[in-house]
């Protein structure tokens, strides 16, 4: 089945004591034990909502076995300890998630987990590795400079020395990006996102092989992150209009990019989809589409940030991303605030730099709100 096929059709649950068509809502959380391998629990990850979900995403991504969290940083960080212990050393991207930073920063030395920060391609990373390196963590598109990394060079490097290899592919979203038949183990995603799409839910996800997936399963029941039925349901009904969402989206961004970059008070845009993009040719070889999230930078001598952003009336300035509404962000003074100046120049955040999440609206109108923003 093709993607837009499986997102309405994976995994559904057939009721057969209505007929319905849609998953019911399972609320129990005591369930009979009589004439069951297993009682189904959701911290045990095998409610018939959590499975549903599951098999649509094991689906999305070409996976065996998936896991529901109950938030991004939760799928993230049960990953990465499932396979990292006190005596390894884990090899991350410098421009990883900020909370996926922070969570190697503050917690790795005391579970004594060494780690080296690599740049963001594939030779620095496979570089970045030593005998006792047990997982490389990468992410691509970055946030919010869009950098792309080549997925099969470092799945395969990985892969010949025996590392897992966890990915973060949040910004691509399944439609656009597979990596698991790339060759990645675990692949890792905050629903929150696109696959929730609505800017109303918090969860996460993990697919990989049956025996990694049982790996993460097995910890994640001891961390206890797991999603309640209704949340999952929502995620299902979300995830029906997610190729058709994430291809509007796409399109769009391709639209304001190109606006953007013809725009003489814009300096830089970042986006995979640009053919002058530094990452775009590993981005056309790797990803189905470039994706609804786009960065850039405009020319404060011409107009001030701060103006720009209060003068938008239908993006509205919000954290978060991959709703249906398009939202902006300023990086220097949201995710990228706790950084020093210094260190925020050196990587290209700057205090013009802004990031759009492009939603689903018309792309006339969201042109028309930057080019009135962009006059001043
Ligand atoms: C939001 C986000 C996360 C964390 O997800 P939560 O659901 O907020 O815990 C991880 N990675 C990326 C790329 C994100 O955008």
């Amino acid at each position: 089945m093709k993607r837009e096929t499986i997102c309405v059709h994976g995994g559904t649950y057939h009721d057969s004591a209505t007929g319905g068509i849609n998953t019911p809502i399972f609320t129990s959380s005591a369930t009979s034990y009589l004439d069951r391998d297993r009682a189904a629990y959701p911290r045990y990850f095998n409610t018939p909502n959590q499975e549903a979900v599951t098999a649509k995403l094991c689906a999305l991504e070409g996976a065996e076995d998936g896991i529901l969290f109950s938030s991004g940083m939760a799928a993230m960080s049960t990953a990465i300890l499932a396979f990292a212990g006190s005596g390894d050393h884990v090899v991350l991207m410098d421009e990883l998630y900020g909370g996926t930073h922070s969570f190697a920063t503050s917690d790795f030395d005391h579970l004594s987990i060494a780690y080296s920060f690599a740049a963001t391609n594939a030779g620095a990373v496979c570089d970045a590795v030593t005998d006792r390196t047990s997982v490389i963590v990468i992410e691509t598109p970055t946030n919010p400079l869009l950098s792309v990394i080549d997925i099969r060079k470092v799945a395969d490097f990985a892969k010949a020395r025996g590392i897992t290899t966890i990915i973060d592919n949040t910004f691509a979203s399944p439609v656009n990006q597979n990596p698991y038949l790339l060759g990645i183990d675990i692949v890792v995603h905050s629903g929150t996102k696109y696959m929730g799409g609505h800017s109303d839910l918090c969860c996460g996800v993990v697919v990989a092989s049956r025996k990694n997936a049982e790996r993460v399963r097995a910890l994640a029941r001891h961390l206890g992150g797991s999603l309640n039925a209704t949340e999952c349901y929502l995620l299902e009904r979300s995830l029906k209009t997610l190729a058709l969402r994430v291809e509007r989206q796409s399109e769009n961004a391709r639209i304001l990019a190109a606006f953007l970059d013809r725009h003489p008070r814009v300096k830089r845009v970042y986006y995979p989809g640009l053919p002058g993009f530094p990452g775009h040719a590993v981005a056309a070889s790797q990803m189905k589409g470039f994706g609804g999230m786009l960065s850039f930078d405009i020319d404060e001598r011409q107009i001030e940030p701060d103006r720009f952003v209060r003068l938008l009336k239908l993006v509205s300035p919000a954290v978060s991303l991959g709703g249906v509404e398009t939202t902006i962000t300023s990086p220097a003074v949201t995710s990228h605030a706790p950084m020093s100046p210094e260190e925020r120049e050196r990587i290209g955040i700057t205090g013009s730099l802004f990031r759009l999440s492009v939603g689903i609206e018309h792309a006339d109108d969201l042109v028309a709100d930057l080019e009135t923003a962009l006059k001043g």
